[in-house]
């Protein structure tokens, strides 16, 4: 097993690529803490694990929220004594025309797509440095380099991102830490059909668009970044530090 024994938090894990991610990660041996704000479908992936013969526990708390945070990290040291590998996860679409967007929206998206990278990293660095090893995984997203139509918000977090991620591998690499981030193309999660349906009439008709833009006849699949962050996740990746690690298709050579 590639994770054998390792701790590892994923926020925002009741759903798509982060549920995909800790049914694979509970496959490959790993004590998986399921976080989400949303109880009943952090349960339901705690489930899928155990079902399948892994560990895990759902832990409920907002990553925006340093109280939340800091009482989750507490909880998975006072349990397992470590934490090997953070996978911030959790994040929401922010979908619309710069001069249409309401400064509230703005404010929501930054929040949870940048603080919510900034505060589960926060609480569960200083566990690393102590162990002096750690990966942390940053969802960022392709759109962080390539233009998408009214996505001006979510692309601006996804960029910040990427910086942040090459920040924290600088900073952390005396302490063994690695830091990398995913940049997926369009994966068919509930996230993703959501913005489709706020953004245009025909579905369908925006799908064709999306294959359009990149190399590959079909778009991702949860279990596609699923299998990147394993690899992010595992030592396997250990020369492998403040790297963007593409999942998109070829978007971005599109
Ligand atoms: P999803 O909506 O299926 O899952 C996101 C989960 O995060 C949900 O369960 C939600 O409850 C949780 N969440 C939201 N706000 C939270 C908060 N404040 N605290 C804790 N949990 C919170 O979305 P997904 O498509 O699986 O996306 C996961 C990540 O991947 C996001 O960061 C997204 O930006 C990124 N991403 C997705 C795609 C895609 O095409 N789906 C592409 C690139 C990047």
């Amino acid at each position: 097993m590639r994770l054998q024994d390792k701790v590892i938090l994923i926020t925002g894990s009741g759903s798509g690529i982060g549920r995909s991610t800790a049914l694979l990660f509970g496959r490959e041996g790993a004590k998986v803490i399921v976080n989400d704000l949303n109880a009943a479908h952090g349960k339901e992936t705690v489930q899928g694990i155990e079902e399948a013969g892994g560990e895990a526990i759902f832990i409920q708390a907002d990553v925006t929220n340093p109280g939340e945070v800091s009482a989750m990290v507490e909880q998975i040291i006072v349990k397992f004594g470590r934490i090997d590998v953070l996978f911030n996860n959790a994040g929401i679409s922010g979908v619309g025309l710069l001069h249409e967007i309401e400064p509230e929206a703005w404010d929501k998206v930054m929040n949870v797509n940048i603080r919510g990278v900034f505060i589960p990293s926060k609480y569960v660095i200083p566990h690393m440095m102590e162990q002096r090893s750690g990966s942390i995984i940053n969802m960022s997203s392709c759109i962080a380099e390539v233009g998408l139509a009214r996505r001006a918000s979510y692309a601006t977090t996804k960029g910040a991102v990427l910086a942040l991620t090459k920040s924290m591998q600088v900073d952390y690499a005396p302490y063994n830490i690695r830091v990398n981030a995913l940049l997926p193309g369009t994966i068919m999660t509930p996230f993703v059909e959501d913005y489709l349906k706020k953004s245009y009439d025909d579905p369908a008709e925006a799908i064709a668009g999306l294959k359009k833009r990149q190399l590959s006849e079909e778009l991702g699949r949860p279990e596609d970044v699923a299998q990147a962050a394993l690899f992010l996740a595992s030592d396997e990746s250990k020369f492998v530090m403040g790297s963007p690690l593409y999942v998109d298709g070829g978007v971005v050579f599109g």
